[in-house]
């Protein structure tokens, strides 16, 4: 055995927290790059807290999922207004976008160079700027992870800027802030989240390390989620997510993720749909080729007794088979009305490109038992 663990300098985890964001980033620098979401409103206490603490900042709001050009835009406007440390108040985007910047306001040459599978992938050589990141959702867990997932829209694909030099100072995880997620981002955040859970408890790079927040966090996303998602201002249940969202952050960057993440970055690539959205429309049918291609080709390996643990920690009954995972991460999908992949303009004929892509993902890599593309389409037609 051999593994290796690596995460945020510190993370801070309590309702509430979010409010020392000043108070921390006087540490680091004296101008911030504030990256948020679409929605700036919401990053007012941020706002305050920092100029209360003698912190200047230049706002950068994001849109959708971030692109390389994103990451440029942003780059010029923290050299531009001299900025030296980076803050990230938002989802997934915003996170991965102010990781990304932070890399490059110190590391030189173009985000291409350092790019995974479509770049030069050159290691990060110069320590990035501070990045303080504080998550408004619970899904990507991105606060402690080592990549910045970037659209190319030229290549139709999501590669990764990837080094453990990424990693943030600080991961400032309040619950309190997912409380005014409306449902349908709770169901595919949260989705996301339970994903970053499964797919890193049954890789074939997981490891005690992760695999001990993994079931501690399946166990909290499968009793509140659902909680979650119908009832958004129940608190229990929103730090429960944020737990599972962390957890889930933690393993997939100390373990790997399998193959809904590998279909997942070319899908995302090449339509924009939220990453939540998609990982929550492949799941089940993932899980069910998995085991099927367990089955037939690994009878006898430790994945398959994997996917039974999983079970029982999401039916909350210790004599659950792993088809019955399967089934409860169906009727959890149902529930939670997730859109299947074809409502969002994926169609038969873009099925052959997605899945050469898959098939090279870096994510693809970690999947218990290597898929033929034949098994990949048929997940595809399964969520189309
Ligand atoms: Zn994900």
């Amino acid at each position: 055995m051999r593994f290796e663990f690596a995460t945020a300098t510190r993370i801070i985890f309590g309702a509430g927290a979010a409010r020392e964001a000043g108070a921390l980033a006087k540490d680091f620098g004296r101008r911030a790059l504030v990256v948020t979401g679409r929605n700036t409103e919401r990053a007012h206490f941020l706002l305050d807290s920092l100029r209360s603490n003698g912190v200047d900042w230049v706002l950068f709001p994001t849109t959708g999922e971030p692109a390389i050009d994103t990451v440029e835009q942003g780059l010029a406007a923290a050299e531009g207004e001299n900025c030296d440390l980076v803050v990230s108040l938002g989802g997934g985007s915003a996170l991965d976008t102010g990781k990304a910047i932070a890399a490059m306001l110190t590391n030189s040459g173009d985000v291409l160079d350092y790019l995974e599978v479509i770049g030069g992938a050159k290691a990060l050589t110069e320590t990035p700027a501070p990045f303080i990141a504080i998550p408004t959702t619970a899904g990507t867990g991105s606060e402690v992870t080592r990549n910045a997932v970037l659209a190319s829209p030229p290549h139709r694909v999501k590669v990764s800027l990837r080094s453990p030099l990424m990693l943030a100072k600080v991961a400032l995880v309040d619950p309190e802030l997912t409380c005014v997620l409306p449902p349908e981002l709770t169901a595919s955040t949260g989705l996301d989240a339970l994903t970053q859970l499964i797919e890193p408890f049954v890789c074939n790079r997981a490891n005690p390390m992760t695999d001990g927040l993994c079931v501690e966090g399946l166990r909290r996303a499968a009793r509140s989620l659902r909680i979650a998602f119908s009832k958004g201002q129940d608190k229990p249940a929103r730090e429960d997510m944020a737990v599972a969202s962390l957890f889930g952050g933690l393993a997939l960057s100390n373990a790997g993720l399998g193959a809904v993440h590998g279909l997942a970055g070319p899908i995302g690539g090449s339509f924009p749909v939220p990453h939540g959205a998609i990982c929550a429309a492949l799941l089940p049918h993932v899980m069910a080729m998995n085991l099927r291609a367990l089955r037939q080709r690994d009878p006898h390996g430790a994945a398959l007794y994997r996917y039974e643990e999983a079970a029982w920690w999401l039916t909350g009954d210790s004599q659950a088979k792993a088809d019955d995972g399967v089934k409860w991460v169906r009727a959890l999908v149902l529930d939670l009305r997730v859109p299947r992949l074809g409502s969002f303009g994926i169609q038969r004929e873009h099925f052959p490109d997605l899945v050469t892509k898959a098939a090279n993902a870096s994510s693809m890599k970690a999947n218990p038992i290597a898929l033929t593309p034949e098994e990949l389409t048929e997940i595809l037609e399964q969520a189309l």
